[in-house]
């Protein structure tokens, strides 16, 4: 058996045009959603990840805005850039690109992020609201997980749930998203015992651990649901071919570039699992669909008097 590969980039690509039709219908009411995006410094990851975030909202209309401050920015630098965020109607979001540099409490700035434009969903007020079933702004990665579940038809309602990884960001929004969708929920972690035993339990098995291939076949259950998260970079070529040996789409792109991505779960698992998001092109892909998703959300949210019309998302 050959598990069916849930395609995150075809998902992600109906969000968005969803999205784009949903600001179209917006614009006519005289309103544009709009995007502030932080980046602090110079990460060359994080300046990849905002380049892709600034062109999302290009591709669906939604306004956005880089906020550059310098590396050497201080907590009250960047507390007085998120304030003024916070008053500006055109602003519906506020997006503060991890990681901050060191001499800056990241807690203390993630807090001053109005609530209502809090489009990572990491503030506690946003936390509490999605753990008492409340509207609100939901994470991305894990908000982009339950999309791929449910528009794959794959039933929650009773099913044993496993969320390996309970980080603010991935697991623990995962596992309270699955619990909210009537799922049966286990959240593992690195102090859990027997982990495949408990990991073979599970209908729907989650992956968000960052421990590339690790979820292997031992961990599931023939025709399970397996929704990989993780993202791992392999550039040793004993590790590449301990994963991908014989593949030789991959063995190419491997020498082209010198390193692949690889999720928390091992590729012998797409034997023995009904369903499985592959890696790249199963959740990543939606983390940025659902960023828009929240922005769009956040705008009717709190100019919702002068949207009112609009069909409630
Ligand atoms: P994280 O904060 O490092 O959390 C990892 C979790 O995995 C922790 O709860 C940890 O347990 C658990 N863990 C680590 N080793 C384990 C082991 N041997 N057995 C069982 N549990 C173990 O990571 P994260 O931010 O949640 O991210 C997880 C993965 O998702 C990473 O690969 C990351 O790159 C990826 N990710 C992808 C996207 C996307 O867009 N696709 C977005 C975000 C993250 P403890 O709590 O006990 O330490």
């Amino acid at each position: 058996m050959s598990a069916t590969i849930l395609d995150g980039t075809k998902i992600a690509q109906e969000i968005r045009a969803e999205v784009a039709r949903e600001v179209k219908t917006m614009a006519a009411a005289g309103v544009r959603p709009g995007l502030a995006v932080v980046l602090v410094g110079h990460n060359p990851a994080s300046e990849i990840y905002v380049r892709g975030k600034v062109k999302a909202c290009e591709e669906v209309s939604v306004y956005s805005e880089k906020l550059t401050p310098a590396d050497s920015v201080t907590t009250d630098g960047l507390l007085a850039v998120i304030n003024d965020l916070n008053r500006r109607d055109d602003i519906d979001g506020i997006l503060v690109q991890l990681p901050l540099p060191r001499q800056v409490d990241s807690k203390k700035v993630l807090l001053a992020v109005d609530p209502a434009k809090d489009v990572d969903g990491f503030h506690p007020m946003n936390v509490g609201f999605l753990s008492t079933q409340r509207p609100g702004l939901v994470p991305c990665t894990p908000a982009g997980v339950i999309e791929i579940l449910k528009r794959s038809n794959i039933p929650l309602a009773g099913r044993e749930a496993v969320v390996v990884g309970r980080s603010d960001i991935v697991g623990k929004p995962a596992a309270m998203l699955l619990l909210n969708a009537n799922a049966t929920v286990t959240v593992c972690h690195s102090k859990t015992h027997d982990l495949p035993v408990v990991c073979r339990r599970a209908d729907i098995l989650v992956a968000a651990i960052g421990r590339a291939g690790m979820i292997t076949r031992d961990y599931v259950k023939p025709g399970a649901t397996v929704i990989d998260v993780g993202m791992n970079t392999l550039t040793a070529a004993a590790e590449f071919h301990r994963f991908f040996a014989g593949n030789a789409k991959r063995e190419d792109a491997f020498r082209k570039k010198g390193s692949t991505l690889i999720g928390d779960v091992h590729p012998e698992v797409a034997e023995v699992a009904g369903a499985l998001t592959p890696v790249p092109g199963g959740v990543g892909p939606l983390t940025i669909a659902m960023l828009m998703f929240n922005t769009v959300k956040a705008a009717k949210m709190r100019r919702g008097n002068r949207v009112a019309e609009l069909s409630h998302t």
